[in-house]
């Protein structure tokens, strides 16, 4: 499970923020995966309490937004949920089609207490 190495990544440069800024607690990160990402939310959320277990992040809350994998058809140009569709456009049936969101990972909010 490599979502471990991932939150104690994001704790680490979580800490480098709040360190660089002056923010001596901080309240809540909020974190933004694609449905496509490598990082799968359930797992982060999971490994969480262990990785900030004993540290100043202990309290510190974890909120995950997930982000649809999102794409456009290349023959229609229709855009649909390539999970839901499972990669086939709803609208023409077609195969090909171009990854607008979905593979994001980001440190979307630091919020300090
Ligand atoms: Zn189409």
């Amino acid at each position: 499970m490599h979502e471990l190495g991932i939150v104690y990544e994001v704790i680490r440069v979580v800490d480098q923020f709040a360190k660089g800024n002056g923010i001596s607690k901080v309240e809540k990160i909020v974190l933004e995966i694609g449905q496509l990402s490598q990082a799968i939310p359930r797992f982060i959320e999971e490994c969480y309490p262990a990785a900030v277990d004993g540290t100043e992040y202990e309290d510190t809350e974890l909120e995950i937004i997930v982000l649809d994998a999102m794409a456009q058809c290349q023959e229609c140009q229709e855009i649909y949920n390539i999970i839901d569709h499972r990669k086939i456009c709803p609208n023409c049936q077609g195969e090909s089609y171009e990854l607008i969101s979905g593979q994001e990972f980001n440190i979307k909010e630091i919020i300090a207490q």
